[in-house]
């Protein structure tokens, strides 16, 4: 099990942390900055530094086969670090945080194109959503000014943990029917954008939408019946 550092501060960039694990395809720590592949984003990139100053690349992050643990994934002819070894995490900023504006930008979208999500992706230069509707109801103009109008009232985003049972109570919390929210530990972490969104998220977000700054619609096309694809870039 590792400590989710990132869970509860998405802004952390460099930890401590104490090998638990090596082995061919990475390592696992005792608490991590990196996020895990999962929910539609993408996992985090950046360094382990060892205590000599070696630094080892981290090329890719992936859930593990434990609740809540997170494999580092190293590149085939990196150095492994020991287990019982302490590195200093240092996170590829740049990539997580267009990530981050970009994630939290799908979820002022979701506000604006009001149909069931089927989908979604965050890469760190763009980001998707799939929603099962008529593509007549979907204009990019329309889309691209609504949401950015909203990012434009720069609103702070809060979480809140609730348990299964009380998201098994509330259904309609569930706007993703492609992702289901992360359980297994009991308790489920929700997103709130006063005013606009709430739902299960457990991805990283921007503490206030404004840092978004504003999207551009790239483009929207169909991917199959229930699949109309809006995709998204940061507009500067
Ligand atoms: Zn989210």
């Amino acid at each position: 099990m590792t400590e989710l550092l990132f869970r509860d501060d998405a802004y952390l960039r460099t930890a401590s942390a104490r090998v638990t694990a090596s082995y061919e395809r990475g390592v696992e720590l005792d608490r991590t900055l990196f996020y895990p592949q999962g929910g539609g984003q993408a996992g985090d990139t950046g360094c382990l530094v060892r205590a000599g100053g070696e630094r080892i690349a981290v090329v890719d992050t992936r859930k593990g086969e434990a609740l809540d643990s997170v494999v580092h994934l190293l590149a085939p002819d990196a150095a492994r670090p020991e287990v019982g070894e302490t590195v200093t995490l240092e996170l590829d900023w740049a990539r997580r945080y267009a990530l981050m504006r970009l994630h939290t930008a799908l979820h002022v979208m979701s506000c604006i194109v009001v149909a069931p999500v089927t989908g979604g992706n965050i890469a760190p230069d763009k980001a998707r959503l799939d929603f099962d509707i008529d593509m007549s109801l979907l204009d990019a103009a329309r889309i691209e000014g609504e949401t950015n109008a909203l990012i434009g009232r720069g609103i702070a985003t809060e979480t809140e943990w609730i348990t299964d049972a009380e998201l098994d109570a509330r259904p309609e919390l569930v706007k993703t029917m492609s992702v289901a929210p992360p359980r297994g530990s009991g308790r489920v972490r929700l997103v709130r954008i006063p005013g606009i969104d709430l739902q299960p998220c457990g991805g990283t977000h921007v503490r206030n939408i404004g840092e978004i700054g504003g999207i551009r619609v790239l483009r929207i096309r169909s991917e199959g019946k229930r699949n109309k694809r809006v995709e998204i870039a940061l507009a500067g």
